[in-house]
């Protein structure tokens, strides 16, 4: 099969790799469609090279599938990223993600995977292969996650530090929730897109006063809550900024060690500073329902390649040209 190799330096490959062999109760998967996600820029742009790819958000379909309980060949399926024990009590529930012998996909950015059959989402029709994607990885997995921590009401001021894919998922859930979103970003052409998916107010940051535009849009009051997504000390500080009293900052990009004044950036003003780590395989149903009542899910895909065209997909992702980024390895 041919496959994504990624070489560091901001370099990939699409080379021929040996077809994933299946073990008892597995489901080889055709892949019609596999995102690109920011996660996978760390490795892109990193020194060294992998293997294989780090791919985890994709569908496709069954193309075998030995001793199964439900899944058969031809059938649909979006492929969880995170595969939990099954056995334990998080997995149990349908939280992979709290398992402690969770693992991860190994490498979606090509025409074959093999994966468990309880690691699969069955998509009906109603589902294209995009929103399939989407609906059943971190695209939208993690913004969908962060709203049911975040209890968003209709009338909050939300702000939005960075439009990335994972930034523009929570633009369009927490516009679609009802709340006024703020959006803040180096990248006018990210904070078009967020426009286009919900955001009533975007702020360019390099130009303007993030603090004073959103001062400005709440006549004084600041924002109700703040959803951080970029992964830096500054914009995690922007974020205790831009909220007001008895705010919610909500951490979602990655990071070390941040200097907080505990005093002037919590106590004093009641805020509430949150962590959110990507999403359940239980929250599938949930999100499938937001889309069925008009969650505009596929407008987050901006730029679909053939996997042969992996290294330009890669590229102009990186360069912050696109949205969410499809490759097509087998549509
Ligand atoms: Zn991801
Ligand atoms: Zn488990």
């Amino acid at each position: 099969m041919r496959g994504v190799r990624m070489l560091g330096q901001s370099q990939v490959t699409v080379e021929d790799f040996p077809d994933p062999r299946l073990g008892e109760g597995e489901v080889l998967i055709r892949i019609q469609a596999s995102a690109l996600c920011g996660s996978e820029l760390h490795g892109y742009r990193g020194d060294t090279g992998q293997e294989f790819n780090g791919g985890h958000e994709a569908m496709g379909v069954v193309a075998e599938a030995l001793h199964t309980r439900y899944l058969k060949p031809g059938d649909r399926v979006g492929i969880h990223a995170v595969w939990g024990c099954g056995q334990c009590r998080w997995c149990a529930s349908g939280r992979y993600t709290f398992c402690d012998q969770r693992r991860g996909t190994p490498g979606t950015h090509a025409e074959l995977v093999s994966a468990p059959e309880h690691v699969l989402l069955k998509l009906e029709e109603d589902i294209s292969d995009e929103v399939g994607v989407l609906l059943s990885g971190d695209g939208l997995g993690v913004p969908y996650h962060v709203s049911t921590r975040l209890n968003t009401r209709g009338g909050d001021v939300v702000c939005v530090i960075g439009a990335g894919p994972i930034g523009l998922g929570n633009v369009l859930i927490q516009s679609f929730l009802g709340a006024e979103v703020v959006v803040i970003d180096l990248n006018d052409y990210r904070l078009g897109l967020a426009r286009d998916l919900g955001a009533k107010h975007t702020v360019n940051s390099q130009t303007d006063d993030a603090v004073e535009a959103v001062r400005q849009i709440t006549s004084g009051s600041l924002a109700d809550k703040c959803i951080e997504c970029v992964g830096r000390p500054e914009t995690l500080k922007l974020a205790l900024r831009l909220v007001g009293k008895a705010g919610t900052v909500m951490a979602v990009g990655e990071q070390g060690d941040v200097p907080l004044s505990i005093s002037e950036d919590l106590i004093r003003r009641d805020i509430t500073l949150m962590g959110s780590w990507f999403f359940h395989y239980c929250e599938f149903g949930a999100m499938v329902n937001l889309y069925r009542r008009g969650l505009r899910v596929d407008k987050l895909v901006t730029h679909r390649f053939p996997l042969e065209e992996a290294p330009l997909a890669f590229s102009e992702f990186s360069a912050g040209r696109t949205g969410k980024v499809v490759l097509q390895p087998c549509a």
